[in-house]
C-alpha cells in the first residue's frame, strides 16, 4: 500500500522544500551575517559588559546558533533517509562547514567569558538578566581553574596528535586487525572482534565457548602492544591530570558530566552493595537453561525465543496507549509524531540503520528515525526514541543554550518511555515463555547497563591507582580484573582462564576515559524514578514533566533535586534497586 507506507516516511517540508530552496541559503548567509556582526560588536569587550549586554549579547548568540544548526540538521536528515544521495552529502558537506565558519567567527566569545576575573563573573551570575543564562555561563566557566596558559594549552594539542591520540589510534588499528580463526558449523572461517563478540550471545553452548575463548586468546596475543598502549595513556592522563590541578583522574570526566564526584561514588557504592542480585539472576537463568556449571561464556545465552510478530500499526498502537496510562500529555505528543509526519518508521534501501531522535533547536520539533521490522525489539526501541522525542519537544520552552539534556540525563525519558512500554506489554501477555523472554531481556539490560558498567569503572579507578605505581605488567591488570568479576558475580559464574583478557578488549578505557559510569547513572536513575512513581502515583507525573521540560536549564544535580529527588544520598539509588527486585520476583515465578 504506497500512500500507507509513505504515510510513514518523514516530511522534512517543515523545514526546507528541498535542497535547493532558496530559503536555506539565505539562512546561511544570514548566520554567518549574524557571527561577523557578533564578532565586530563584541570582540574583546566582554569583561567590560554589564549585565544587561551581557544578556543580549548571549541573545543575539543563541538566534545565530538558531540559524547556523537548521540547515546542518535538514542536510543530516536527508542524507539518513538517503546514504546515497550524492545532493544530500553534498549539502551535507556545505552546511557542516558553514556552521564551523559561523562558529570560529565566535569562538572568542567562550575564551573571554572563561578569562572574566572571577569576582567579575560572580557578580554577573547573581544578577536577575542573566537568570535564564546561569547554568550555561558556570557551564562553560567549569575548566576554568583547570585551564593552563593559552601557550601551554596549545602545545599540548599539538603533542597529542604524537602522544595520546596516536598511541589511542595504534590501539584501534591493532584491534581492528584481529582475525579470529572459528569453528562456525563444522567449517573454520576467519571473523573479526565483532563478529566473535556476536557469537558470545548464540544458542549453542559450544561455539558461544568456543568464541569468548578465541576472542579473548586473540587480545592475549596482542596483549604487549595493547597493555603498552594502556601503561602509556594512564601516565599521560595522571600526569595532564596533575598538571592542570585535578585531585583525581577520573574527576575530569565527572566534571565534564556536572556531577560532583560523591553523587557518582554514591551510585557505585550503592551498585556495589546490590552485587548479590546480579548474582540472584544468573543462577536464576543457569536454571532455566538446565546448566549446573553456569559459566562465563552462558552470560549472554539466549533465555527462548520471543518470536513475535507485531506489525506497525500495532506497535504504534501499543506505545501510545502504555504512554496514555502514564500520561494523556505524552500519548497526545507521541501521537503528533505520527500524524505530523516526524517519523521515519521502515526499512528502505539507502536509509541509514538503527534509530535516533534528532532534538534539532527549541524553534523546530524533534524527528525521529527507525528501522521498524515487526520485532518486539522494534516496538521497545519506538517507545525509547519517542521518549527522547517527548523529552525534546518539552523542553522547547528553553532557548538553543538550555536545550540539550546533559550526558547523565540525556536517556532519562528513552529508557523511562521502555519501562512504561514493557510493564504494559508484560501485563497484557498471556503466553508464559513469552513473559519470561520479556523479562529476561529487560534484567539482561539492568546488568549489562548497571552492574557490568560500575564494575568497569571501578577496575579503571584500581588500574590507574596501579599505574600510577609504575609500569605494571598485564599480569597485574588481569589480576584486578578478575578480583572486580568475581566481587560481581560470586559463585553464580565459572570462569575460564582466558577471561583475565577481558580488560584489554574494552575500548571505552582507551577512548573515553570513566565513561561507563554514565550508562549506569541514566539506567538506575530511571529504575529509582520508576519507583517513586509507583510509590507516589499520579503526583510523580507533574514534577517528571517537569523535569524534562527544564532541558538543561541546571545542573543534573539541582534539575533532580527541583523534584524532590537528592542524587548524593545513597538511598535514593536503593530504590532502583527495588525496581529491579520486584522484575526479579516476577522472573522466578515464571522459572
Ligand atoms: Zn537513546
Amino acid at each position: 500500500m504506497p500512500t500507507a507506507d509513505h504515510a510513514l516516511e518523514w516530511n522534512l517540508a517543515d523545514l526546507y522544500e528541498s535542497p535547493d530552496d532558496p530559503r536555506l541559503t539565505r539562512d546561511l548567509a544570514r548566520a554567518a551575517a549574524l557571527a561577523a556582526a557578533f564578532a565586530t560588536a563584541h570582540r574583546g569587550r566582554v569583561a567590560a559588559m554589564r549585565p544587561p549586554e551581557l544578556a543580549s549579547a548571549l541573545g543575539a548568540f543563541e538566534e545565530m546558533m538558531d540559524l547556523a544548526y537548521r540547515p546542518q540538521l535538514y542536510a543530516s536528515l536527508l542524507f539518513a533517509g538517503n546514504t546515497g544521495d550524492e545532493k544530500a552529502q553534498a549539502l551535507l558537506d556545505r552546511t557542516r562547514q558553514a556552521t564551523t565558519e559561523a562558529f570560529n567567527l565566535v569562538k572568542f566569545f567562550d575564551i573571554e567569558v572563561k578569562l572574566l576575573p572571577a569576582a567579575a563573573f560572580e557578580g554577573l551570575l547573581a544578577a536577575p538578566e542573566l537568570a535564564a543564562f546561569r547554568h550555561h555561563l558556570e557551564a562553560q566557566r567549569r575548566f576554568a581553574p583547570y585551564t593552563l596558559s593559552e601557550a601551554e594549552e596549545q602545545l599540548a594539542e599539538v603533542k597529542n596528535l604524537t602522544g595520546r591520540a596516536a598511541f589511542a589510534q595504534l590501539y584501534t588499528e591493532v584491534s581492528a586487525r584481529i582475525r579470529i580463526p572459528l569453528e562456525v558449523e563444522g567449517r573454520v572461517k576467519e571473523v573479526n572482534v565483532a563478529q566473535a563478540r556476536a557469537l558470545r550471545s548464540s544458542p549453542d553452548r559450544v561455539l558461544r565457548r568456543r568464541a569468548t575463548d578465541a576472542l579473548m586468546r586473540a587480545f592475549e596475543d596482542q596483549s604487549h602492544v595493547l597493555t603498552f598502549c594502556f601503561n602509556t595513556l594512564f601516565q599521560d592522563h595522571a600526569l595532564e591530570v596533575k598538571k592542570r590541578g585535578f585531585s583525581d583522574v577520573a574527576h575530569p570526566t565527572f566534571l565534564e558530566d556536572e556531577l560532583p564526584p560523591e553523587v557518582v561514588e554514591a551510585l557505585m557504592s550503592a551498585t556495589e552493595r546490590r552485587y548479590a542480585l546480579a548474582q540472584r539472576y544468573l543462577r536464576l537463568k543457569a536454571k532455566v537453561l538446565g546448566l549446573s556449571d553456569f559459566s562465563s561464556h552462558d552470560l549472554l545465552a539466549p533465555l527462548g525465543k520471543v518470536e513475535k510478530k507485531v506489525p506497525f500499526a500495532e506497535g504504534r498502537a501499543l506505545v501510545l496507549d502504555s504512554f496514555g496510562a502514564f500520561e494523556p500529555r505524552f500519548a497526545q505528543i507521541a501521537g503528533e509524531f505520527f500524524e505530523k509526519r516526524w517519523i521515519d518508521a521502515l526499512p528502505r534501501p539507502g536509509k541509514r540503520d538503527g534509530a535516533f531522535c534528532s532534538g534539532m533547536l527549541p524553534a523546530l520539533h524533534p524527528y525521529v528515525l527507525l528501522n521498524y521490522n515487526d520485532r518486539l525489539e522494534d516496538v521497545s526501541t519506538l517507545a525509547h526514541e519517542l521518549g527522547h522525542g517527548i523529552h525534546f519537544y518539552l523542553s522547547r520552552r528553553n532557548g538553543p543554550l538550555n536545550f540539550w539534556a546533559t550526558t547523565p540525563m540525556a536517556e532519562t525519558a528513552s529508557v523511562f518511555a521502555e519501562l512504561v512500554l514493557m510493564r504494559r506489554l508484560f501485563d497484557a501477555e498471556q503466553d508464559r515463555e513469552v513473559r519470561r523472554s520479556m523479562l529476561a531481556l529487560r534484567i539482561e539490560d539492568i546488568l549489562a547497563t548497571v552492574f557490568s558498567q560500575v564494575s568497569y569503572t571501578r577496575w579503571e579507578q584500581k588500574a590507574h591507582a596501579r599505574r600510577a605505581q609504575g609500569v605494571a605488567p598485564a599480569e597485574e591488570y588481569s589480576t584486578l580484573w578478575m578480583d572486580e568479576r568475581r566481587r560481581l558475580y560470586g559463585d553464580a559464574v565459572r570462569f575460564l582462564p582466558q577471561d583475565r583478557w577481558g580488560w584489554i578488549s574494552i575500548p571505552h578505557f582507551i577512548h573515553h576515559r570513566f565513561y561507563c559510569y554514565s550508562y549506569a547513572f541514566g539506567q538506575l536513575l530511571v529504575l529509582a524514578l520508576y519507583r517513586k512513581y509507583q510509590d507516589e502515583g499520579p503526583a510523580f507525573v507533574p514534577r517528571y514533566v517537569e523535569l524534562l521540560s527544564s532541558g538543561c536549564s541546571a545542573t543534573p544535580q539541582k534539575l533532580l533535586s527541583a523534584i524532590g529527588v537528592d542524587v548524593a544520598d545513597p538511598a535514593f539509588w536503593d530504590r532502583g534497586f527495588v525496581t529491579l527486585e520486584a522484575l526479579l520476583d516476577d522472573f522466578e515465578k515464571l522459572v
